[in-house]
């Protein structure tokens, strides 16, 4: 058969859980927490299966759970959403993101992607025939660069899809990269589609902006979300799009065909597990534990800044040696016994800048673990 995506493989994150999987390693590659979520919340999943809550949920998702979030976006951003015409809960932030791109993209159309980019944007892109242009972000810090930005949109561009706070650089854009944003949308008329699964895990006092919290960008964006990563809970599965009425009119006709509705028993224990806001909590708990793994990775050898936001921290041996990002991941999860991401896979072209991501979404003593046994990292190279 033909393939529709040629030159797209097995994900990075199903090759390196596996390979890590194998080699019995500390598995920092794909992220998702290496800790039980709450035992009230994993009580509440149990009881609305008890209960008799197992059959379809609304397309758009439960009220209960609409209402819940409507409420915690405007506590959190002190934003109004309607959570009837504004909200839907979807199969986790992938699939929004699938599905806002394809209620937006045609043949032809040109959407901007801001490289290093999680892998499934492209894929999404390209499914809907439209042509991702991909734009470096700075290689510095990674916030976006303006002027290139600006320079690659045309009358052709539709939509630029965003990521803050950035998997995998952690980056958290500024008020001003907002501004420079709606600017741009305002000129070429774009849509926005902005992937915040990270809201809740900044470090050392950054806010989260959200692209909501803008007039402009409000009017134009989808803004997808996460439950898995602020609940750890990425198994069930669940997150949300928040668009205005029109945009999410459109999305949810492709909502309803792609998977109709979201896991029903999960949507209820959230909407009562959100009660606790346990969600504020959230940037001191992974704080503590970038600052764990940090501490650990100076005696590594491995070039870093301390990442501002998401449960990944970024790091060069771009000083130590020329092997590709790739083998050395699977080197030193064969030979050290440590998984890591390659971020050449977060690049359409697989550009290898020499840079591996870490998750520290897991336990301190993995951690310092990890760390322990990356002080021989040279050993490898
Ligand atoms: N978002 C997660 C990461 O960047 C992985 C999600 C997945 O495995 N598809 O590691």
């Amino acid at each position: 058969m033909k393939s529709k995506l040629p030159n797209i493989q097995e994900t990075i994150f199903t090759t390196m859980s596996r390979a890590a999987l194998e080699a019995n390693a500390i598995n920092l590659s794909q992220g998702f927490p290496g800790f039980q979520p709450d035992p009230r919340l994993r009580e509440l999943i149990a009881k609305y299966t008890q209960t008799g809550s197992n059959q379809y949920a609304p397309m758009m998702g439960i009220p209960e759970l609409r209402a819940a979030m409507s409420e915690k976006t405007e506590k959190c951003y002190g934003l109004q959403t309607d959570m009837d015409k504004e909200w839907t809960i979807v199969s986790g932030a992938t699939q929004a993101v699938f599905s806002a791109v394809t209620a937006v993209v045609g043949e032809g159309d040109e959407v901007i992607i801001l490289e290093p980019a999680f892998d499934s944007y492209d894929p999404a892109v390209l499914l809907n025939k439209g042509i991702p242009v991909h734009v470096p972000l700075n290689p510095t810090d990674f916030s976006p660069d303006w002027e290139l930005i600006r320079e690659k949109t045309t009358n052709k561009t539709k939509l630029i899809i965003v990521n803050t706070p950035h998997n995998p650089s952690g980056y958290v854009w500024t008020l001003e990269d907002l501004e420079e944003l709606s600017n741009l949308v305002e000129e070429f008329g774009l849509f926005v589609v902005s992937d915040e699964v990270y809201e809740h895990i900044t470090f050392d006092g950054r806010k989260h902006h959200s692209l909501l919290t803008h007039p402009v960008l409000r009017q134009r964006t989808f803004v997808c979300g996460s439950f898995g990563k602020t609940f750890h809970i990425t198994g069930w599965k669940i997150g949300y799009c928040i668009a205005v009425p029109e945009l999410t009119e459109e999305f949810r006709k492709i909502h309803q065909y792609v998977t109709f509705t979201t896991v029903r028993p999960a949507q209820h224990a959230l909407a009562g597990y959100l009660k606790l806001e346990t969600f504020f909590d959230l940037p001191a708990f992974y704080e503590k534990k970038r600052d764990i793994f940090n501490e650990g990775l100076r005696n590594s050898s491995l070039e870093f800044e301390p990442t501002q936001g998401s449960f990944f921290q970024q790091a060069s041996y771009a000083h130590l040696s020329e092997i590709s990002d790739k083998e050395l991941a699977l080197k030193m999860t064969k030979e050290l016994k440590v998984a890591c991401i390659p971020v050449s896979s977060f690049y359409a072209d697989g550009s290898d800048h020499k840079i591996i991501r870490f998750c520290f979404a897991k336990n301190d003593t993995e951690l310092v673990e990890a760390t322990r046994r990356l002080e021989n990292l040279s050993s490898i190279l």
